[in-house]
């Protein structure tokens, strides 16, 4: 297959596909993608652009639960202040739980 931008013969690729629609944040990882290596156009196969219709169609859901950070640009943010680890000095970050009762932040060290 070539890339509809440029010519160039495009690759077997993966990719993280993202659309907001309605309100809502769909976020689909390792999708199967043919990507131009020159200009870095990304293309699905019907198949695959059925199936990511689907995923965002809202009338779905996946297996596992995640949360997702959605900002907008320039919208006034709440800084969440870093918890110093006295283990070891590499960096932390927070993630929280899947339990939605629980509001407990973990903490995963990078
Ligand atoms: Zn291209």
């Amino acid at each position: 297959m070539n890339c509809v931008c440029c010519g160039q013969e495009m690759i077997d690729d993966f990719t993280t596909f993202n659309v907001i629609k309605g309100g809502a944040v769909y976020i689909t990882e390792d999708v199967p993608c043919w990507r131009c290596p020159v200009c870095e156009h990304v293309t699905f196969t019907q198949d695959v652009a059925k199936q990511l219709e689907k995923y965002s169609s809202g009338r779905s859901l996946p297996g596992k639960s995640y949360k997702a950070w959605v900002y907008k640009w320039g919208d006034p943010i709440i800084e969440i202040p870093l918890i110093a680890s006295p283990s070891s000095s590499q960096d932390i970050i927070f993630a929280h739980t899947q339990n939605e009762s629980k509001d407990e932040p973990i903490v995963i060290k990078m």
